[in-house]
């Protein structure tokens, strides 16, 4: 299944370091997303996330709070958005500020994680043909899966 696996030592480090150096600050909310996404392989959207603390939790946070979670796990690099083109965020959790992108399947809508970024290779020479310093990209690869192919 997926190439690249989730480590799911990374939240519990993050977590445990949080108090202690005092460097990151992980809210509540923060770290109830991050026990969700390390349980999950797939890309989930706030709504799943969501639906899941509902099914486990007393009080679960609302969604707000679940959408400013991802958006501040987002910015430390400790989950990466994901966009498929339906109007919908993806999250997962990632090793701390590497990303990576995925096959879509059109027909399962699986996906597959890439173990290598396809492009990080082409961004020195962007700057040298075009002068554009290059501060990020988008890209996801959508298709038919092998097992929808036979
Ligand atoms: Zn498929
Ligand atoms: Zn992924
Ligand atoms: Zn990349």
């Amino acid at each position: 299944m997926p190439v690249m696996l989730i480590e799911s030592n990374i939240s519990r480090a993050v977590i445990r370091n949080d108090s202690k150096d005092g460097k990151v600050r992980l809210t509540k909310g923060c770290k109830k997303v991050l026990s969700v996404l390390e349980t999950v392989d797939d890309l989930s959207s706030a709504q799943d996330i969501h639906s899941k603390m509902r099914s486990t939790e007393d009080k679960p946070p609302g969604l707000t709070t679940v959408y400013r979670s991802l958006e501040s796990l987002v910015n430390m690099g400790l989950v990466q958005a994901v966009d498929l083109g339906d109007g919908e965020r993806r999250y997962e959790m990632i090793k701390p500020g590497e990303h990576h992108h995925h096959l879509v399947c059109d027909s399962c809508k699986n996906s597959v994680h890439l173990d290598q970024c396809l492009i990080e290779e082409l961004e020195g020479g962007i700057k040298a043909r075009y002068g554009f310093e290059v501060r990020g990209h988008i890209l996801e690869i959508f298709g038919i899966c092998k097992d929808c192919h036979n």
